[in-house]
């Protein structure tokens, strides 16, 4: 799945070359299918797939075994005519799709890399994991796959209907072609949608830490100490459609290039599995925070919100600090002064 810190000797004999191409391969792979499984925990899948194959259409977008029978046919029936005369037409499959296609990825996926790293390396632990001598409990793991199918099925629902509402000529201020605003302009509002979103991203997060919204809310995701892949898309059903709302809204706001979209989402998806996972991997990315920022995040509660970047928890001053001390019961992102620096 993810790089790590394995310490075990390399192949004795075997070419060099042979080697690097073989961690290449399982680099690849495991980059793409935690890129796979995030997109499917958040359903938004669904709307990639309508940007490449969906510019014709509705009928276009769906695959041919979910095609749907001509107009003016005996299949054709009045709840059909109904969604088409909304300008929905087939919102149903678009919604059914979008639900089943989530299941379908993110249980073997996810289920893969619990089997190769929760259960082949368990005992080899310190080598892996982020923190190496806790693992969730049975009963937190069961809550994670139960919660996150439930906001699958609402992220599945939400992005079916977006998805639908698109195709069938809706409003969007995506763009497919390149010249329609320049390279330029391309590559300036992408940049700008992904600093946005994680701008974003961070307020809510940290607004989600004020006492009030982390009890009733924001606590139903830090029941996961020790995060794994599937805690992920665990959280209150309101806070995930709030996440889904915010990653949706820039392309019903400014002009966006299709391609610009997918990749920041796709970029978001991939680094929030990787977060979660609880496996120790670095980022060769220079604004991209390491798995244990997030980590930490769980462990420490109110401090390091960020998702992709930890420069605006250090403009803010919310990254965790060793001379401090963080609890649940600190709030605000600063912890408190150790007691014994204060004996001192
Ligand atoms: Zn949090
Ligand atoms: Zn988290």
């Amino acid at each position: 799945m993810i790089a790590t810190k394995t310490k075990k000797a390399p192949t004795e004999g075997a070419p060099v070359f042979f080697i690097m191409l073989r961690n290449m391969l399982i680099g690849l792979v495991s980059t793409v299918a935690t890129t796979l499984m995030g997109a499917a925990a958040k359903g938004d899948w669904l709307i990639m797939l309508v940007y490449l194959r969906g510019k014709d259409g509705p009928d276009k977008a769906l695959p041919s075994f979910l095609a749907p029978s001509g107009n003016g046919t005996a299949e054709h029936t009045v709840f059909d005519q109904f969604l088409e005369s909304h300008g929905m037409k087939h919102l149903h499959l678009f919604i059914l799709m979008g639900i089943a296609g989530s299941f379908i990825i993110y249980y073997p996926v996810g289920g893969f890399w619990h089997w190769y790293y929760y259960v082949r390396q368990r005992d080899q632990a310190e080598e892996w994991k982020c923190q190496p001598n806790k693992f969730l409990s049975k009963e937190n793991e069961a809550h994670a796959v139960m919660l996150g199918s439930f906001n699958m099925v609402l992220g599945g629902t939400l992005s079916g209907t977006i998805a639908c509402y698109i195709v069938n000529g809706g409003y969007s201020m995506l763009y497919f072609n390149l010249w329609d605003y320049g390279i330029v302009y391309t590559v300036l509002s992408t940049m700008f949608v992904f600093l946005l979103n994680e701008w974003t991203v961070y307020w809510s997060h940290r607004i989600m830490h004020m006492p009030v919204l982390y009890k009733k809310i924001h606590k139903w995701h830090h029941r996961y100490i020790q995060p794994t892949a599937f805690t992920a898309s665990a959280m209150h059903p309101c806070e995930f459609l709030l996440n889904q709302c915010i990653m949706a809204a820039p392309m019903f706001i400014f002009p966006l290039h299709v391609g610009s979209y997918v990749g920041v989402l796709l970029w978001t998806y991939y680094y929030g599995m990787r977060d979660h996972s609880g496996i120790i991997s670095e980022s060769p990315w220079p604004w991209q925070q390491d798995v244990m920022f997030h980590d930490d995040h769980h462990l420490y509660f109110h401090v390091n919100f960020g998702m992709n970047t930890k420069f605006i928890d250090m403009m803010y001053g919310t990254v965790r600090r060793k001379d401090r001390e963080y609890s649940e019961d600190i709030f605000y992102g600063f912890g408190r002064e150790k007691a014994e620096n204060k004996a001192q």
